[in-house]
This record gives C-alpha cells, sequence and structure tokens, in this order.
C-alpha cells in the first residue's frame, strides 16, 4: 500500500514546527520514528495533508537528570533508553521496558515521545509510566505546560496533548530509597506488543511493609490504566506470597477490559492477575523486601 499524497515539511525549530501546526491544523501530523504513523498511512488509516518530521529540530533528544527527575527528550529513541547508562543506573525498569518493544529496527527508530503521544493500547511505556509517575510536557504557541500521568491517557489513541502542541519532554522520577519497579509483559508473538502488560512500583517502609504502591496495566483495554484496586489491596501490608496473590486478584477490577483478536474479556482479565502478581512479586523482590 502506498499513503495518500502529502507535502512534508522539515522545521529546524520548536517554534517553526508550532508555526506548521498551527498553519495546518487537522491536515497536519507530527512525524517522529514513523513506526505507528507511516504503517498508519500505508493503510490510509491516516492520511494528513501535511507531514511535519522532528527528525531535524534540535533540543528534543537525550535523557539528564533533573534534581529527582529523569528529562527525557521526546525524540529519544527506544534503544537511547534501553542503552542509556544514566537510566541503567536510576531508573533501570525503563531500561527494561524500552529493552522488550518490538525488535532492534523498531528500537532505533521508534521514540518515546511518539510511543506516549500515539498511546497504542498495547503499548509497553504507558503501563510504565503510570507505575513511575511520570509527567508529559507540552509546548505550544503559548509556552510549556506539564500533564501529570493520570490526566494523560484519554481514550484509544488519544491524549492529553492539543492538536496544536508538541510532546518535547517526558519527565519520570528516579525511584525512591526502598523503591522496586518491575514491568512484566505478555508477548504478542509476531509484534511483541503486549497482550498485557504490567508495571508495579513497590515503596517499603522501615517495616518492611508496603508505604506506597502504584500499578499500570497496559493491553488490557483501550487505554492504558492504573490498577487502583491492586494499588489498595498492597498499601499497608508486609506483601509476602499472600498478600500480593489477594492484591492481584483485583488487576481487573475497575479495568474495562476489552475482548479483542488476542483474546476474550476472561483470558485477558486472568492475565491482568498472573501479571500483576508476577510485577510485583519482582517489584518487592527488588525493593528488598
Ligand atoms: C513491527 C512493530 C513492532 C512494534 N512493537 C512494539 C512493542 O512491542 N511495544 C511498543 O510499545 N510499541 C511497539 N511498536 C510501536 C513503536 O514503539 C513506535 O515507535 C511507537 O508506537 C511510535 O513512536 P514513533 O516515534 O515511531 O512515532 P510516529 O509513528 O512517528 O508517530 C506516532 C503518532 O504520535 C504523534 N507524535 C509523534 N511524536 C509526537 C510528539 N513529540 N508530540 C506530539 N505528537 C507526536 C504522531 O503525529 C503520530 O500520530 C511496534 C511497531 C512496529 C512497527
Amino acid at each position: 500500500m502506498y499513503p495518500a499524497a502529502f507535502e512534508y515539511h522539515a522545521p529546524t525549530s520548536v517554534k517553526e514546527a508550532l508555526g506548521l501546526l498551527g498553519k495546518h491544523k487537522d491536515d497536519a501530523k507530527l512525524l517522529a520514528g514513523g513506526h505507528s504513523l507511516i504503517p498508519m498511512m500505508k493503510l490510509r488509516l491516516a492520511q494528513p495533508k501535511h507531514l511535519i518530521d522532528l527528525r531535524k529540530v534540535p533540543g528534543l533528544t537525550g535523557i539528564k537528570q533533573d534534581g529527582n527527575m529523569l528529562a527525557i527528550g521526546a525524540m529519544t529513541t527506544h534503544w537511547e533508553v534501553e542503552s542509556s547508562a544514566l537510566v541503567k543506573s536510576k531508573l533501570a525498569v525503563l531500561s527494561e521496558v524500552a529493552a522488550l518493544i518490538g525488535d532492534p529496527a523498531v528500537r532505533n527508530r521508534g521514540t518515546v515521545g511518539g510511543s506516549l503521544a500515539h498511546a497504542d493500547p498495547a503499548a509497553d511505556y504507558p503501563a510504565a509510566v503510570i507505575a513511575l509517575g511520570a509527567e508529559m510536557v507540552c509546548e505550544g504557541a503559548k509556552g510549556r505546560r506539564t500533564v501529570k500521568v493520570d490526566d494523560w491517557f484519554k481514550g484509544l489513541m488519544a491524549t492529553a496533548v492539543g492538536e496544536d502542541e508538541i510532546l518535547v519532554e517526558v519527565r519520570v522520577p528516579v525511584l525512591p530509597a526502598s523503591t522496586g519497579a518491575a514491568y512484566l509483559k505478555f508477548p504478542h508473538p509476531a509484534s511483541r506488543f503486549a497482550v498485557v502488560g504490567v508495571a508495579a512500583a513497590v515503596t517499603l517502609d522501615s517495616k518492611g511493609a508496603c508505604s506506597k504502591a502504584s500499578v499500570g496495566i497496559t493491553g488490557a483495554g483501550t487505554k492504558a490504566v492504573r490498577a487502583k484496586g491492586v494499588e489498595a489491596g498492597c498499601n499497608g501490608k508486609k506483601l509476602d506470597a499472600a498478600a500480593i496473590e489477594a492484591a492481584a486478584q483485583k488487576a481487573a477490577e475497575g479495568v474495562d477490559v476489552q475482548a479483542d483478536l488476542q483474546g476474550s474479556v476472561e483470558y485477558k482479565s486472568h492475565l491482568c492477575r498472573v501479571f500483576a502478581k508476577r510485577a510485583l512479586t519482582e517489584a518487592v523482590k527488588r525493593a528488598g523486601g
């Protein structure tokens, strides 16, 4: 399949890219790594008349520490996240998430910002950024604003980024002391997308009980969600095998699980419980529990 005809733009600043977005509005689409948008254009599920390529815009790549946050430029590739010494030392789970995405070709072109702006319901980062409490920085003509992750995912491939905005940075807190985090998924055998994936971050208090649990689920429904039942089931408890099992049983509660080509509602709900248990068990182990 060939995409519908479009005009290609290669701006060299965020300001220029925003000007093009403002001028062409609904007729324009931003291009990052192209690993979601180009297939959609070839299938004619997306037919932008103007394609605004962000690859020549400086300042949108790279990973740096800013206080207790890792600031990741939106155009940073999955491979850069996977291989970054800074991410490995401060937030190893994010490097592990990136390493589970697709194959080397996808990881060398696809970007963090592209994944989080596209918000594929089976993508990996969404579960992780929910569990880790990330923030998304969007830039528009009037300046920058920061969106907390709980306000980011709005629905099927819909996020809080405005049509006249660019997601420029993803800010992820480094793990606090006595905290462990893990992401585990049941991968689709062909694409490696998550049939269901669960990320968990667990903080233990001085007595070894859970003082904070944060759990994100991807793949189950139309968007990634916070597993509030699991979190409530963990908080204040000593997370031994029985407590983890009990909390994980709540993984599909309050989640609008959808049947699709990968599985029925019952099967995907089961995967939510199984992977919540596995992710929590690993997170507690990493927290020192
Ligand atoms: C074979 C294959 C296997 C894959 N497997 C996985 C997997 O296992 N797990 C997984 O999570 N993903 C997987 N992906 C998806 C991959 O991670 C993509 O890289 C990602 O979904 C989109 O990132 P991108 O940079 O390619 O964005 P693009 O395709 O360029 O853009 C995607 C969408 O986001 C918008 N956009 C991009 N950047 C910005 C921005 N900075 N601000 C605002 N809007 C923006 C675009 O306009 C477009 O609508 C796979 C893809 C392929 C082709």
